[in-house]
This record gives C-alpha cells, structure tokens and sequence, in this order.
C-alpha cells in the first residue's frame, strides 16, 4: 500500500444563505479536498479551516500539505499511526489540515478492505439523529427557518443564540411554541459568565436539551461555575479541540463537542472519546461547513463510538454537493454500502 501520489484542490462553493453565529456571518465554504493515492486505491480527505476555530485559513492548509506530501510519499498507508505521528512530530496545531490526511487513509484502508469504514471501527449504533441549524436572523425569520427544517425531516433544532440575550429568548420561546421536536442552543462563547446564567436560567422552561459553549472558549473555571447555576446541560465545543483538553474539562462540562476538524482527524478523536466515556461526559459529533466528504467521516466515527448526539449538517447550506454517496433521510445521515468513506465524485 505504497502512497504514490499527494494532490489537493480548493474548492468555493457559495452558501444558499448566510451562515450568522455569534462568531460572525460567512456566505460561501472555501476548503481543501485532499487526494492520497497507492497503485491500486484513491482515498479522499477534506480540510475545513476556520480562522477563529483552528487558526487556519485555505493557505496554510495548503503549505501543510506541501509539507505533507514530503512525508507521505512512499510510506506505507496502512501504518497510519506512525504517519499521523510523523505529521504531528513535523508541525503542530493544523487540524484540519491533518484530518484531511487521517480521513484520506481511513478511507484507503476501507477501498483495501472492501469494507465501510465504520465496520472497520466497530458499530456501535445504527443510527444517530442529526441536528439542523437555525442561525441568527430576526425571531420571526427563525422560527420560519425552524418550520422549514422541520418540515424537511428535522428531529432535533440546533438554534444559534449569543448575540442579544433578550431576543435570544424570545427567540428561544417562539420556536418552542411553534415546533414539536428537541431543541438544543449553540452560543458559540457569545455571552459572558453573568448573561449566560441569566438566559439560560429563562429558557430552562422551554426543555432545552443541552447548551453549547455559552461563553468563552478559554474561560473552564466559569464553565464549572455556569455548570453548577443552571439546570440546562453545558456542553464545551471551542474550549476542546484535542484530548488533553477533555482531560481539562472532567468535572466542568456535561458533555462535549467533538470535531474532527479540531481534533485533527478520527483517531486523535477517538482517544478523545474514550477519555470522556471514562469520565461520564456525554458526547456529540459535530462539524464545520464541509460537504458530505468530511461529512461522511464524522458519521462514520460517530456511530462506531456510539456518539450520544451528533450536529452533521454542515453540507445543508451549500448550494452545490461536489460529493454523493451520503443522504439526510427522516432526521438522520444515511451513509452509503461502498468501502471506505463511501463517498463518490471525482473533482480532480
Ligand atoms: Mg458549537
């Protein structure tokens, strides 16, 4: 299993509408599709980067790949322990530029197999639902965008919150008043220590299923401390990226959010889970903007760690899908029978 060949190619693809969080507004998806290639297989990855998350932009996804390609020509793609170290060893941080790699050799190893990869890892879940995401808009525009998702099959709504507590729970009620289905929030660290007790405590009512990362990402202490005020669950996302960060949150958090855009691919995430399983936190799987390239790896890794919730609907929002080979279906990502990732579609 010789690795031949190392390419890549950015791709842009416009949003059907802008993506608002308290973190900012973007309007297209700019990521690179990694290709790593033996004799016999193709296996695909994909960098999502996120200035203000992993502190990488399309550019120096592409100078890690560079240096990438250095290391992995002529290794052994079924020695991918050894190669993850090799590429961690050569340069830190980068995540999604080393999940592109780590997602690139899971699925060489499935095409090798002939197996989906999460056979491959065990499954421990047939099916997990799939939050869809309300952003930030007016009450009135959420709640219509919140009617839509769930008339498309939403079972579970991630709404988007942190910008303006009042509207926030105003928001927070009329949703709840117009849709049947769970409700978990997402703040992504927009409020400080004070405001997230406060609205947490009034939209407790309202049976909110958990809330993400109310306030920000290096404040753990005042997590423990939002944790203890308020009854909804606190889940962590910014505030853990790999698993000496879970190791830092036992005891804080109820639960936390892992991406493999963070976390730097599926096997620094399953020691990340493994960590949080021994310590009674709660999992969910969760992503960036990606198509259902990377898409497909977080539901492979989430139903083979039996992940209690996943938010994988970072494709929904795109106005083209380079990618087939994945499908929402009835509040849930139904991934392909093929080997590997199970993703079809050649950009190159
Ligand atoms: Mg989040």
């Amino acid at each position: 299993m010789e690795i031949k060949s190392v390419e890549w190619k950015k791709i842009e693809i416009p949003l059907k509408k802008p993506f608002k969080i308290a973190l900012g507004t973007i309007n297209s998806y700019e990521g690179v599709i990694l290709k790593i290639c033996t004799n016999e297989f193709c296996g695909y990855g994909e960098a999502s980067p996120s200035r203000r998350i992993t502190g990488e932009t399309v550019g120096s996804v592409i100078s890690s790949f560079e240096l990438f390609k250095k290391i992995l020509i002529g290794k052994d793609a079924l020695e991918a322990g050894a190669i993850m170290n090799s590429l961690n060893r050569a340069l830190v941080g980068n995540s999604s530029a080393k999940a592109a790699v780590d997602f690139a050799l899971y699925d060489l190893l499935g095409k090798k197999a002939s197996l989906p990869l999460v056979n491959i890892l065990g499954k421990e879940k047939k099916k997990i639902e799939t939050s869809l995401t309300v952003t930030i808009g007016s009450v009135e525009d959420s709640v219509k965008n919140a009617l839509k998702l769930v008339e498309q099959g939403a079972k579970v709504l991630k709404v988007k919150i942190g910008l303006n507590p009042q509207e926030d729970i105003e928001r927070i009620k009329k949703i709840r008043e117009n849709v049947d289905v769970r409700i978990r929030v997402d703040a992504n660290q927009g409020y400080s220590l004070k405001r997230a007790i406060r609205v947490l405590r009034e939209i407790e009512r309202y049976e909110i299923e958990f809330a993400e990362q109310p306030i920000p990402a290096h404040q753990i202490d005042e997590l423990e401390i939002l944790r203890r005020e308020v009854e909804i669950p606190i889940m962590a996302d910014e505030s853990v990226h790999t698993k000496e960060d879970v190791v830092r949150l036992i005891g804080k958090v109820d639960a936390i959010n892992i991406k493999l855009m963070k976390s730097g691919g599926i096997r620094e995430a399953l020691r990340m889970a493994g960590i949080a399983k021994a310590a009674g936190m709660k999992i969910m799987v969760g992503c960036m903007i990606e198509t259902k390239l990377g898409i497909a790896a977080g539901t492979h890794f989430a139903l083979s760690i039996g992940a209690d919730y996943t938010d994988l609907d970072g494709y929904w929002d795109l106005r083209e899908q380079p990618f087939d080979g994945m499908e929402f279906k009835d509040g849930y990502n139904v991934l392909s029978e093929k080997p590997g990732l199970g993703i079809e579609g050649d950009i190159f």
